[in-house]
């Protein structure tokens, strides 16, 4: 598709950049067209086919691990900058509108090769959050783009990496190049699914590295799409923490929102290894959480989603914050927390 996302180009190049590639191309024609009531001054891009705005159950999965489909890669890009310690990358896969999906819905991967554990047979799928619309970075619906960290092993005793015990699927995915065909299942996932019924609800949305995913399928939907069924006037509020600046995901999409919008979106990020919390200690998502602890429980208390996602290790330390900001405030986090899931307020998908 000869399409160059550069993430860490300051000067948000991606919608304009695709737009003049497809006129250039002729194959991709996406206009830029005007804004919806709430926002009306920054130009949104216009989606395609917008039948996939009719259902009303999301897709579940259409293919299963015995029936994968089969989708090419159509890009891979590091997301993140040189003193980054890792690698996430951000990889576009082409489904030609056979897998569709929903914001905050995952894909599954299976890499190729064996299963060491049962000879012979695949190896089992792993999840993905979907980092894109249900019309992927091109806008037409035949994309899905994923956001993949390479699990890499270090010996804890030499603490040198031994790359036979690395991860099998994301290191597949951060190696593959434009052309190859990957195994695809899914979609799947309900629980992360942006609520539409009220255009103007407030959405805190909370991630540890590539828990950002599905939160820029929200921010995509929300700010850069014209989605005739869909025009937000809300509040979505991001939080991301991650280890140092070069680590931060996406930050020029999110950057152009907070000009553009800054009545509509807000966006922290907490640099653990840059930055310095209240006591003097490392400076953690859950910091930045308690720094604004009033605000977020007005919120919550006014039918707020909060929705979490990253690694798994990230819920003790939030869940710890939030308790104690509730005992201060006098009221029970037990209690809180609920009513919070039984209003469908509270989205957790940690891994
Ligand atoms: P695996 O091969 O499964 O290995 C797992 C870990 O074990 C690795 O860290 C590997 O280094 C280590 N290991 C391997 N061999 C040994 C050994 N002999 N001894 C000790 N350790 C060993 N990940 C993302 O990057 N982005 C996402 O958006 C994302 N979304 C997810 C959504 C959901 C709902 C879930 C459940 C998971 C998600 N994940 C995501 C995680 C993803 O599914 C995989 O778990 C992750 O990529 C690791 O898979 P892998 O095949 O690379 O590693």
């Amino acid at each position: 598709m000869g399409f160059n996302l550069n993430f860490r180009d300051k000067s948000w190049a991606p919608v304009f950049s695709l737009d003049l590639k497809a006129k250039n191309s002729g194959r991709r024609n996406h206009n830029v067209i005007c804004m919806s009531v709430q926002q009306a001054s920054v130009p949104k891009v216009a989606v395609s086919p917008l039948e996939l705005e009719n259902a009303t159950e999301p897709p579940l999965n259409l293919h299963k691990p015995k029936e994968p489909y089969t989708a090419t890669i159509v890009s891979v890009e590091r997301l993140v900058g040189p003193k980054a310690p890792g690698e996430t990358c951000h990889i576009v896969i082409d489904h030609g509108g056979n897998v569709p999906y929903w914001e905050g819905q995952s894909y599954g991967v299976i890499p190729p090769g064996e299963n060491p554990k049962k000879p012979g047979a695949p190896h089992n799928v792993r999840l993905y959050s979907i980092a894109s619309t249900r019309y992927g970075d091109f806008f037409d619906g035949k994309t899905a783009s994923l956001c993949v960290r390479r699990a890499v092993y270090y010996d804890p005793e030499t603490g040198k990496e031994d790359p036979s015990k690395n991860g099998v699927c994301s290191n597949f995915l951060c190696n593959s190049k434009p052309g190859d065909k990957i195994q695809v299942t899914g979609p799947s996932g309900k629980i992360m699914l942006l609520p539409e019924d009220d255009p103007n609800a407030t959405h805190i949305m909370i991630a540890t590295g590539t828990g950002v995913a599905p939160y820029r399928g929200y921010l995509r939907r929300m700010f850069m799409e014209s989605v005739p069924k869909f025009k937000f006037g809300g509040l979505a509020w991001l939080f991301l923490g991650v280890a140092n600046s070069d680590s931060l995901l996406y930050d020029d999409e999110f950057t152009k929102y907070l000009n553009d919008y800054p009545n509509n979106f807000r966006y922290d990020r907490a640099l653990s290894r840059e930055q310095q919390n209240k006591n003097g200690g490392k400076m953690y998502v859950q910091d930045k959480i308690e720094e604004y602890s009033d605000e977020i429980f007005k919120l919550l208390d006014n039918g707020a989603h909060i929705y979490f996602c990253g690694l798994k290790g990230m819920m003790p330390g939030i869940q710890g914050t939030l308790k104690r900001v509730a005992e201060e405030r006098g009221e029970s986090w037990e209690e809180k927390l609920s009513l919070l899931k039984k209003n469908k307020q509270w989205h957790v998908e940690v891994y």
